[in-house]
Formats: structure tokens, sequence, C-alpha cells
């Protein structure tokens, strides 16, 4: 069976965030199931100048304003389609914005395109390929199963995943035609969200199943609190719509063999975690003390994410003598608030403003706890990482972070399951109170190993997620 993944972003050609994480190693842990998955992407100069091999496979008279082509190579062991149209992806800057951080202002064909080639792929328009299935990834993908709707004649199952609701790419009614949209599909039952075009609207609407990243997003979302105005649209999808929970590649994520950090470990060699939080505490200008507990952040630096409300817990911190790295970029209020914090509390507080992939895998391998106070989180993957790494993930009970880790109250640690924290609601008093329980958790140093051992030997693989996408796959086939 053949599927054709669909993405703006993918590891480890080019990534902004966890969307690429999963377009990266899905396709991999499908070919365990028997599918053969190849991957569209924009062709951005980073993804161009990554492909081995590449071949150029269709040629695209006119692909909103220009001639375009694509060309088919391999990364990573992916096989990979890649739309070589240098006037809508020959920029600087991430998939999205320009250097300056603005929006790109032709965004809307920028992946109105990504869409429509996939569209024209699943028709068949390559000779000898013809995938069973279009899996769309986010609202940049989301116009194509409008596309294969509107193109007719062959056509393969669609699969809309969302991996976050928030961001929908909403553009001006007034670009329908420009974005070769047929005038009936521009409807309360069709691609328009109150007076705009909704691309990933337009997925939700005419894919055959639409996937989210867990069970409990896949509930919230539902809700009008956390439906985002789409609520209804999914309400009205009854049972077409799924959570799957995502997996991390644990090959990248080992700590057995992981050489982005000081001190490679297993469960059963915690010990040698220590050499990592020593490298860490270095790292970020913290006190060099093993007894201190030191938490860690990997995050985008945004609302979403409420690491605000870390700002605010900050005097708990302090006055229990825990430490804390936060690694992230984002938002500049919070970006400067961190930054504040740190030259207030030297020694205790550090922070790297910055992408940093390795640097990420030391602060997993270093830290005693992962924070993550998210305000929503469709599935979250660094508390996966966490899990894997001995470090203790102390979440905000929604979403995917309720879905993953297993809370520490009285009756899982009697069990001996609980791999975690959680907490509720997100707030300064909400997170104050994890963190002085995670304070009394530390002291009792045997049951904190067993916390810990318990989380590294949870399956946060792809192997048990790629197993329910290839039965959904399955039942949608075209
Ligand atoms: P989101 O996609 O909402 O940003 P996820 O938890 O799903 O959040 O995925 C985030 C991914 O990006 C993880 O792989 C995480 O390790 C990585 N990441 C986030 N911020 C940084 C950073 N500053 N440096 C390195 N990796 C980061």
């Amino acid at each position: 069976m053949q599927v054709l993944s669909v993405a703006s972003e993918l590891f480890p050609l080019i990534k902004t965030g966890g969307l690429a994480d999963v377009a990266g190693a899905l396709p991999l842990a499908l070919a365990a199931e028997g599918m053969e998955v190849a991957t569209l992407v924009p062709g951005y100069p980073a993804v161009l100048a990554g492909l081995a091999g590449a071949e150029i496979v269709l040629e695209l008279a006119d692909l909103f304003g220009a001639p375009a082509r694509v060309v088919r190579g391999s990364a990573a062991g992916l096989d990979i389609l890649a739309i070589d149209a240098p006037h809508l992806y020959a920029r600087p800057g991430n998939p999205y914005q320009s250097p300056g951080g603005s929006d790109w202002p032709d965004n809307a064909q920028r992946f109105a395109a990504l869409g429509r080639v996939a569209a024209t792929l699943g028709s068949g328009a390559l000779a000898g390929y013809a995938p069973d299935v279009l899996h769309l990834h986010d609202w940049q993908a989301g116009l194509a199963a409008a596309y294969v709707r509107q193109l007719g004649g062959r056509a393969p199952g669609v699969v809309m995943t969302v991996h976050n609701l928030a961001f929908q790419g909403l553009f001006p009614a007034g670009l329908l035609s420009a974005l070769w949209l047929a005038p009936d599909m521009f409807g309360v039952n069709g691609l328009e969200f109150h007076g705009a075009i909704g691309f990933l609207k337009a997925g939700l609407i005419y894919a055959d199943r639409v996937t989210t990243v867990s069970p409990t997003y896949a509930d919230e979302i539902r809700t009008p609190d956390s439906g985002m105005g789409l609520d209804g649209v999914l309400r009205a999808r009854g049972g077409d719509v799924v959570g799957i929970l995502n997996g991390i590649d644990t090959k990248i994520w080992n700590p057995e063999t992981d050489a982005l950090i000081q001190m490679p470990f297993s469960r059963m060699q915690l010990a040698r975690r220590a050499a990592n939080k020593a490298a860490l505490q270095q790292r970020f200008g913290l006190q060099a003390d093993p007894r201190r507990l030191l938490c860690g952040v990997v995050s985008r630096l945004s609302w979403q994410k409420g690491l605000d409300v870390l700002l605010d817990a900050l005097p708990v911190v302090r006055a229990h003598g825990m430490q804390l790295a936060v690694l992230g970029s984002g938002e500049p209020g919070m970006e400067a608030g961190f930054g504040v914090a740190a030259s207030a509390n030297a020694g205790q507080v550090g922070c790297v403003i910055g992408y940093d992939e390795g640097l990420a895998h030391l602060v997993q391998a270093g830290a005693d706890v992962l924070l993550v106070p998210s305000r929503f989180e469709p599935c979250g993957l660094t508390q996966l990482c966490a899990l894997r790494y001995g470090a203790v993930p102390v979440v905000s009970r929604i979403g995917g972070l309720a879905d993953t880790v297993i809370d520490a109250n009285a009756a899982a640690l009697a069990q001996g399951v609980a791999t975690g924290v959680q907490f509720a609601p997100v707030s300064r008093a909400g997170l104050d109170q994890a963190l002085l329980r995670v304070a009394g958790l530390w002291r009792d140093q045997a049951a904190w190993r067993k916390m810990q051992r318990n989380g590294m030997t949870m399956d946060v693989s792809w192997r048990k997620p790629a197993a329910q996408y290839a039965a959904l796959f399955r039942g949608v086939r075209g």
C-alpha cells in the first residue's frame, strides 16, 4: 500500500517544531507495517540542498504564477518528493516567515501549492505512482483535500492529521479564484471559516478521516473551550475523528547510544546521569551541586506553553533551592523574562535562548525534572523524550500530557507505576503546588529512581501508533 505524506516541515531537513519530528519519523515506522510512504514537501533551499540522488519526475506548467517541477530524492532514509518552485520557496528564513519574523505575504499561494501538487500526485499524474492514501499534516496541507474533490477522477483516500488546532491557515475570501478553488466550496459546509478561506477547515470537511495526536486532545477539541471555533465541525464528523498518540524516534532519542550527551546511560545505570547533570549545570552557569533538584525546559517560548506561569513561580524555585535550566526561543517578552531571571538568580536559574538540537538532548539527559506547564498541548514530544531519558516529567493535566504521564498520586506510588507529576489548573498556584510536590518526592531518592525507571520502561516509540495509522489507512484507501 502506498501513502503520500504531505507536510510543510520534515526532520532532519527543516524543522520548527514537533510536526517535523512526526513527519520525519512516522514514514519509517509505517515501513515496518508494510506501507510504502513518500513525503511531499515544499522545496525550500534546505530541502533541495539536502536531497540525495534528486531527479526531476514531473514538470508543472503553472503553479500559482510560474512553472515548477517535482523532484524526487532521499534523505535520512525517507523517499522525498520536493516541489521545486523558486517563485514560492527559494527564500531565507523558516518555512513560514522572513528572517525579520513576518509571515510571507503569499503564504496562501505557497501552501495552496503544496495541497495542489499533493492532489495532482494523488490523481495519478506521475507515471507508475498511484498513492492509495494522502496523509495531510496540519493546515499547510489541508487544501489538498479540497483539490482532490475538485480534480475528480482517480481519488486516493484522504486522512487529515491535526497537530495543533490553533494554527488554522485563514486567508481572505478574495483569494478564492487565485487559489483555483471552486466558488461552490466557499460556504459553511465547505472551506469557509467566518468569511475567510480556512485551509485546515478544508481538511476537516473534505478528508475521509480526521486524526489528532492524542485521545484526550481529540475529546478536548470537540468542546467550545478548546475547539477554537471548529468544535462544531469536529463534532459533526462523529466517529471519523480519532486520537492517535505520537511517538518519538527511539534511535535518535536513545540514552544508551546518544553521542550528543556527556555520558550515555541506561535505566540500570542511572548513576551515570550525574555526569550529564554536571555538564548541564556547567553549560547553564548553575552551581555544580548534584543534590539540587534541577528542572529543565525545552520549548518554544509561547503562551501555549505556559512558561509565563513558570516565570511567576520562580519564588518557589528559589525558596526550595531548586535549579532551573531553560532552553527555548519564541516570544520576545518571554525570552527577555528568562534572561532577566537568569541574571537575577545567577547560579540557580540559567537560560539559553535559541534552538539547539544537541543541547536539547543534554537537558533531557541531565535534568532531574522536565517541566511542561502547557495551557494546551495536542500531544507534546518533550515529555516523551524526558520519559525515555529519566527526567521526571512535571506536566499540566491536558491533551497528550494527560495521556502520557502517570501522576505520582498515592495510589500510583503504592502500585509502583508513577512516572511523573500532573497538575491543574495552569496557574501560579497550580504550578507552585506541583513544584512543592516534586520537592517532596525528590527527598525519597529510592522512590525517585523507581519513577525514573518506570518512565524509561514505557514504550514511547512509533511502533504502536504506526500500527494504528496503518489500520486507519487500510480503511480509507482510495
Ligand atoms: P511544539 O511542536 O508545539 O513546539 P512539541 O513538544 O510537540 O512542541 O515538539 C517540540 C520539538 O521541538 C521537540 O522535538 C523539542 O525537543 C524541540 N524543541 C523545542 N524547542 C527547542 C529548542 N529551543 N532547542 C532544541 N529543540 C527544541
